[in-house]
C-alpha cells in the first residue's frame, strides 16, 4: 500500500478495515490462492488492492465485490489494475454469487480479508452458493478460524464447525500477527481454506433441520442432551442412535447430528 495514500485515508471501522501491508505476508497468501489465468477469481473488499495487485499479476482479468466507494474510485483509475478488474460497488451480502458464475461460466474462486465485523454471516451466506464455488481462501480472526476447524470435546466447536465443515474441508493456512495490518487488530489472525465437497460426507434430508438443531443444541451448550434436547428426543431416542442422553452438545460429532437431522426431517408436521 502506498504510504501517502493511507496516511490521507481513514480507515472505517464499520467496514472492517484493517489493511495489509506485509509483503512477506502478502505473497505467502497468494501462493496459497495460487491463480491461474483460466480461473474465475473473485475477491471480497480489496481495499487498496493490496491483495489484489499480485494476484492480478498472474491472471488477465478478475471481479472485486467493494462497499467503500472511495476505494472503488481509487482502484477504477489505478493505473496497473483498472483494465484487470470487473468491479462491484456493492455489499457482498447482496451479491448474486450464481449469476456472477454464470456470467463468467466458470466456479468461482473467492478469497479476501475479510470485514472482520460480517465474517461470520458472510460465510453462511456463501454456502448458499456452495455448488458455485471452487473454494474459498479467507482471513479471519483466529478466534473464528479456530470456530471453522474445531472437532467435538473442544470449546471452539459449534454450530460453525458442524455447517462449515458439512460444507466444505477446511485447513488452516497461514497464522498472521497484527503488525502486518493498518490499523493492527487487537487479534491474530488466520488465513484458512474451504474447498466444498463435492459429495458431502454425511447425507442431510433437508439442511434446515440440521441448522435448528444444532440451534437448540448449542443455545444451551452447558446443559446435558437429555435436557437440552428433551423437546425433539427422548433419552430412549438418543440412545438409539447411540448418543448418550448424558453428554452435553459439544461432544456429539457431526455424523451424529447429521443423523439426528435426518429423523426430525422423516418426522410429519414437525414444527422443527
Ligand atoms: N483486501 C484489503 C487488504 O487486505 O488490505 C482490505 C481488507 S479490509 C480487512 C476489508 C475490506 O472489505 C475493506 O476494503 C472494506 O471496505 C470492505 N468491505 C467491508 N464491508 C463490506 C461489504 N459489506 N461488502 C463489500 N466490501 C466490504
Amino acid at each position: 500500500m502506498n504510504n501517502r495514500i493511507y496516511q490521507k485515508y481513514l480507515a472505517r471501522k464499520r467496514f472492517g478495515q484493517n489493511f495489509l501491508h506485509d509483503n512477506s505476508v502478502i505473497s505467502a497468501i497468494v501462493s496459497a490462492i495460487h491463480p491461474k489465468p483460466d480461473q474465475a477469481i473473485v475477491e471480497i473488499g480489496p481495499g487498496f488492492g493490496a491483495l489484489t495487485k499480485p494476484v492480478a499479476e498472474c491472471i488477465d482479468k478478475m471481479t472485486v465485490i467493494e462497499i467503500d466507494r472511495n476505494l472503488v474510485n481509487h482502484l477504477a483509475v489505478h493505473p496497473f489494475l483498472n483494465s484487470k478488474l470487473n468491479i462491484i460497488q456493492q455489499d457482498v451480502m447482496t451479491v448474486n454469487f450464481s449469476a456472477l458464475s454464470t456470467n463468467m461460466n466458470k466456479p468461482l474462486r473467492i478469497f479476501g480479508n475479510l470485514p472482520y465485523n460480517i465474517s461470520t454471516p458472510l460465510i453462511f451466506y456463501l454456502f448458499n452458493y456452495i455448488h458455485v464455488i471452487n473454494d474459498m481462501h479467507f482471513m479471519l480472526q483466529k478466534e473464528l478460524a479456530n470456530r471453522l476447524v474445531a472437532y467435538p470435546n473442544n470449546k471452539a466447536y459449534g454450530r460453525l464447525s458442524i455447517i462449515a465443515q458439512y460444507y466444505c474441508h477446511i485447513t488452516p493456512v497461514l497464522e498472521v500477527p497484527p503488525v502486518s495490518f493498518r490499523p493492527a487488530p487487537k487479534v491474530n489472525s488466520v488465513m484458512v481454506r474451504l474447498v466444498p465437497y463435492t459429495k458431502p460426507l454425511f447425507s442431510v434430508k433437508n439442511l434446515s433441520k440440521l441448522i435448528t438443531l444444532t440451534k437448540i443444541a448449542f443455545n444451551q451448550r452447558r446443559k446435558t442432551l437429555r435436557n437440552s434436547l428433551c423437546d425433539l428426543f427422548s433419552t430412549k431416542q438418543l440412545a438409539e442412535q447411540g448418543i448418550d442422553a448424558m453428554l452435553r452438545a459439544e461432544n456429539l460429532s457431526i455424523e451424529h447430528y447429521c443423523r439426528l437431522a435426518n429423523i426430525l426431517a422423516e418426522r410429519p408436521y414437525s414444527k422443527n
